[in-house]
């Protein structure tokens, strides 16, 4: 769908300080619970699995991939789902696995072992967050430096470069073989929050994780252009109406510079498109190299906009969207904005020069 969708850029330095909690990975003592919540567990107990509201090929590939390895353990009674609207993005609905996922309205009320994924927070599980309270136990899987370690138990890895690298680390012990549909999801989520192995994230382990999943005989060219390289001709005719009023403003975060663009309901109609296509869009916003910063004002309600930010390194990104009431990482946050889309601009400039890493030359 997007190369670099929610959690793109994840792997650059971790917005953690000291005292996060998340900020060395998981214990022993973490791993050993994570273990025992899926090995005690009854042969006829209810698992379900949430992945974050809007999900990207982390959040899904990370599910689904999990869920086909748990499959394989023996569990039987299991779903996946996540919150809001039941459909599944275009780019994901091949997926290995996507028959396992059930609207949010069908989803076990109260199952034995809740599993979230990719989720830095309850607020990102919309109105699945209940289940927290309602499952036996509640196992969290992320790699946001900013997660709040809600779970029962926690794997939160801040340097992991996608959820999935968790995911395959909790498969490992549990001593399930990986074959090519488990694979499959593991390596979307490892692609998409790595933007193809692109971005600082892309360690030795995430290759040597990649050819590990390669190895199962997965096809990452199709994959690939499943995934990112496959739209719509009213996609494409959409995001040329978006780009062509973006707007450049060379002095804003202190003369690293903003560029940002907005994309409202009416443009969606007008071209027939569904919401999901837009998130793709940063990463064309994102390229001007006259700017530093990239934001796109997705409407997503009334006046209500889901924006999201990108910096190429030298505005901590994150800074500016938990100041206004979201979250995500250095490099890659996001928030929802409320008013009209010049107000909730006039917000993110105001932040950004508190939020400037690297003063400019
Ligand atoms: P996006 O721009 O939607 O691809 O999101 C980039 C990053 O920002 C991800 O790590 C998300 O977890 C985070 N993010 C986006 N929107 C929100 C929000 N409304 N609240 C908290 N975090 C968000
Ligand atoms: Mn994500
Ligand atoms: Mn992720």
């Amino acid at each position: 769908m997007t190369e670099a969708v929610e959690d793109a850029e994840a792997g650059a330095p971790a917005a953690a300080g000291p005292d996060d909690a998340a900020a060395g990975g998981p214990t022993d003592a973490d791993w050993a619970a994570a273990v025992a919540a899926v090995r005690d567990l009854r042969a006829d107990a209810r698992v379900l699995l949430i992945c974050h509201v809007n999900p990207d090929g982390d959040a899904l590939g990370s599910m689904l991939g999990f869920a086909l390895g748990l499959r394989r353990l023996g569990v039987r009674q299991l779903q996946a789902t996540f919150p809001g609207p039941a459909g599944v993005p275009e780019p994901f609905r091949w997926l290995p696995g996507v028959e396992l996922l059930v609207s949010q309205d069908d989803a076990y009320p109260d199952p034995d072992l809740v599993i979230c994924f990719d989720a830095a927070s309850e607020s990102r599980l919309g109105d699945l967050a209940d289940r927290l309270a309602t499952a036996g136990t509640a196992l969290v899987l992320d790699h946001h430096a900013s997660n709040t370690g809600f779970g029962t138990v926690n794997l939160v890895d801040p340097h992991a470069a996608a959820t999935s690298v968790v995911a395959l680390g909790l498969l490992d012990r549990l001593g399930v073989t990986v074959d090519a549909p488990t694979a499959t999801g593991l390596y979307v989520a490892l692609t998409t929050d790595t933007g193809s192995f692109r971005f600082e994230a892309t360690t030795p382990a995430v290759h040597e994780m990649a050819a590990r999943l390669l190895a199962t005989g997965i096809r990452p060219g199709d994959i690939s252009r499943q995934v990112f390289d496959t739209r719509p001709f009213g996609a494409v005719r959409l995001f040329g109406e978006v780009l062509g009023r973006a707007t450049l403003e060379p002095a804003a975060a202190a003369g690293h510079g903003l560029v940002w663009t907005y994309a409202t309901h009416d443009d969606l109609a007008r071209h027939d498109q569904p919401a999901y296509v837009l998130e793709a869009l940063i990463d064309s916003v994102r390229c001007t190299a006259e700017a530093d910063v990239s934001c796109v004002v997705k409407q997503s309600g009334e006046a209500e906009w889901a924006v999201s930010l990108r910096s190429k390194g030298a505005v901590d990104v994150s800074r500016v969207a938990v100041g206004l009431g979201g979250g995500g990482h250095r490099f890659a946050a996001g928030f929802t904005g409320r008013g009209p889309i010049d107000a909730v601009v006039a917000g993110i400039r105001a932040a950004l020069p508190t939020a400037v890493l690297i003063p400019r030359a």
